[in-house]
């Protein structure tokens, strides 16, 4: 019996994003608090469609949005890991990393019960200690990397990328990869950000980023049997109406078409049975 697994994910930097690339004049924050409404607008139409969605949430968000973060876990959702500052754990120390770590799951246990079994990096970018760090504190499952599409994976820690030498490939951990991609996250589809370096043009029409991510679905279906396919999304990008519009008609679509909607933590679960039997 085919199964394919839909994890819709959202990101609540809210101001945390943007502070750590030292954007704090009002507009750029401004823009990001958007996200704190709009996350009441979300939270509204997954329950409307009875979905379970899984909230990466920086302990920062948890600490300056306490109403709103309470506001996920009350509508039955998973809150994951997302970091403390959103710094890129890439530009910390193993010790920097291991400090905002256990502060924001301090928050996460202070906010939920318990301390999460799910992690995703700041901006994509895992540092060469972080799948150590996870295993030590009890993650089940990591979402940050792009190995794969369809099927989760065991992170592999002691990898080696040397210029002019081939890939020396590190052991295969019991930490579960369930994989990401740019092209299933709105961020660079819709946000135009202009710095002095470079512009991200972002700003593309809605329907037609929510097609392609439908017919990424379309072909989960035909081509595994078993897989998951996690989109990625910000309140206070996905938030505007005509976006909210877009996303209301894609899940629509994926609920008619067979899509069985999990949250991470939920599908990391069935793949492990898969990947550890
Ligand atoms: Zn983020």
């Amino acid at each position: 019996m085919p199964r394919h697994i839909v994890c819709l994910t959202f990101d609540f930097d809210s101001q945390a994003g943007f502070i750590a690339r030292g954007m704090t004049t009002p507009t750029p924050l401004s823009r990001v608090e958007f996200g704190a409404m709009a996350s009441g607008r979300t939270l509204g139409f997954l329950k409307e469609r009875d979905i379970k969605a899984t909230w990466f949430t920086p302990g920062f968000t948890i600490e300056s949005w306490p109403r709103q973060s309470a506001a996920v876990v009350e509508g039955g959702h998973e809150i994951g890991h997302h970091s403390w500052a959103h710094i890129p754990n890439a530009h910390q120390t193993r010790d920097e990393e291991e400090a905002d770590l256990v502060r924001a799951n301090d928050n996460i246990k202070k906010l939920t019960g318990r301390t999460a079994r799910g992690y995703r990096s700041p901006s994509w970018d895992l540092s060469a200690h972080t799948v150590d760090l996870l295993i030590k504190h009890g993650f089940l499952y990591d979402s940050s990397l792009m190995g794969a599409d369809y099927i989760p994976y065991r992170c592999r820690r002691g990898d080696v990328a040397e210029l002019g030498k081939p890939f020396r490939f590190g052991e295969p951990t019991e930490l579960i990869e369930m994989p990401i991609s740019w092209s299933l996250d709105d961020h660079p589809h819709f946000e135009f950000i202009r710095t002095p370096q470079t512009v991200t043009p972002g700003l593309r029409p809605a329907r037609d980023v929510m097609q392609s991510w439908y017919d990424e679905f379309a072909y989960m279906q035909k081509a595994v049997d078993w897989g998951v396919l996690t989109y990625t999304m910000h309140p206070y990008v996905i938030g505007r109406g005509y976006r909210m519009h877009a996303l209301e008609w894609l899940v629509d679509k994926l609920a008619k078409e067979g899509a069985v909607f999990l949250t991470m933590e939920q599908a990391a679960l069935e793949a492990k049975l898969k990947l550890f039997a």
